[in-house]
């Protein structure tokens, strides 16, 4: 395993929201305060900026009106700069699979043909969309098949709002126009557990977080968004105060020896750093909860003395910890742990007092469960070039 010795957010390459000369600006993803500039620098009156972005907010984010066109309240001629000047565009939806259980899997294309992915997984009173952050991961979890991918690039905060479009398109889950409101919504919830550090990329995804829980567009309430990091410390007290999301942390082991190993971030954070700094989150993000994400190994972090040590450790902290029976890839130097020793290890918490439900693995038929993503593109990357390399090109 590498780590990068340099601070890991120097290598990222992150694709400005304007672009260059002459390009159109994507007003997906900004925040009100920043299309409100946007607006004024292409000539909006001050004082008419914020009922334009009231309206033009409302056709991108509520009914999801992607042509400047049928923004019918805005004057003629305002619409046509709009067009000169900016775009309103999402990630191009590249394959779909979907599970026999429901679960879709989309392949979605950003700027310079990268490729991640976003997993819809239907529930019974719910629906959650699983999204990415970055383009691979810098970290390396030896556990994590996306852990086994560079780090290309951070998504823009565009591109992470656009999963959640993308989604509302494929699910037909737009309002209509004088009909009545839906109420049952289709995605319902968002977690950041997708590909990548989401905490890595802290300002895109702070941004894209503010628009997709602003009332007057997609409209999802913090409580509905869930934010999985490995443990990057420095960046937890600011995701409650500026986010205000669930939180997840992927905790994984109860030694600093063993998840040094498996969460190698462990190594700059350790297992007491990391829960000081989480001791603050629920008061601080005015949130229940915490989750504890763990992952079930064979014989390697899942013993009964592990349990005990995992609530000791957390003892204080408002949580509940979610066993993710590991999802195999392959490859993988690990295995799933027997079905016993989960239920075993779960009876252990239940008993101290946690909710410790088993997260029942969805779409593993399509290679859509935690921790798969983007393995299926690598293949598909992979035979394709080797059908280029047979066909000599
Ligand atoms: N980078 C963030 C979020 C993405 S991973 C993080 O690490 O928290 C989402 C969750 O899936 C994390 O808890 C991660 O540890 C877990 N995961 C990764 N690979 C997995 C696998 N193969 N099987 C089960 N869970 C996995
Ligand atoms: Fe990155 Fe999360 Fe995978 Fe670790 S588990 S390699 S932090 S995506």
């Amino acid at each position: 395993m590498t780590k990068p010795s340099a601070p890991i957010t120097q290598d990222v390459h992150t694709i400005p929201r304007k672009l260059p000369e002459g390009g159109k600006v994507n007003l997906v993803g900004l925040t009100r305060d920043q299309l409100r500039d946007v607006l004024i620098e292409a000539g909006t009156p001050e004082k008419q900026a914020k009922m334009r972005v009231g309206q033009i907010w409302q056709w991108i984010y509520h009914w999801g009106v992607r042509d400047f066109a049928q923004m019918t309240n805005l004057a003629k001629d305002y619409r046509a700069m709009l067009v000169e000047r900016f775009e309103i565009t999402v990630p191009e939806i590249v394959s779909k699979q979907v599970s026999m259980d429901g679960t879709r899997k989309y392949l979605l294309k950003i700027a310079g043909g990268h490729e991640v992915e976003a997993v819809y997984i239907p529930e019974e009173n719910r629906g959650t969309l699983c999204i990415s952050s970055q383009v691979g991961c810098t970290l390396t979890c030896s556990f994590c098949h996306t852990g086994t991918q560079k780090l290309v690039r951070n998504l823009t905060a565009g591109e992470i709002v656009g999963q959640v479009m993308v989604a509302r398109d494929d699910l037909e889950e737009w309002p209509e126009q004088n009909t009545p409101k839906n109420e049952t919504r289709l995605v319902s919830n968002v977690v950041l557990m997708g590909m990548g550090e989401p905490l890595y990329n802290f300002e895109n995804v702070r941004d894209a977080m503010q628009v997709v829980m602003d009332g007057e567009g997609l409209s999802l309430s913090r409580r509905r968004i869930t934010l999985s990091t490995s443990g990057v410390v420095p960046e937890i007290a600011k995701t409650a105060e500026e986010i205000g999301c669930l939180l997840a942390i992927s905790f994984h082991a109860t030694t600093d020896e063993v998840r040094d190993k498996l969460v190698p971030i462990n190594k700059k954070w350790n297992i007491e750093t990391l829960l000081n700094a989480l001791r603050d989150y629920p008061r601080l993000s005015n949130s229940e909860r915490i989750t504890f994400e763990y992952v079930m190994l064979k014989g390697v972090n899942d013993s009964d003395e592990d349990a005990r040590r995992l609530v000791k450790l957390i003892r204080g902290i408002p949580a509940k910890i979610n066993l993710i029976p590991f999802n195999e890839w392959p490859g993988a130097p690990y295995e799933r742990s027997d079905w016993e020793r989960i239920e075993s290890f779960a009876d252990i918490i239940y008993k101290a007092g946690y909710a410790s439900p088993i997260r029942t693995p969805r779409g593993e038929d399509i290679m859509a469960a935690c921790g798969q993503l983007k393995s299926a593109t690598e293949r598909a990357r992979k035979s394709r070039a080797e059908i280029q390399a047979e066909a000599g090109l």
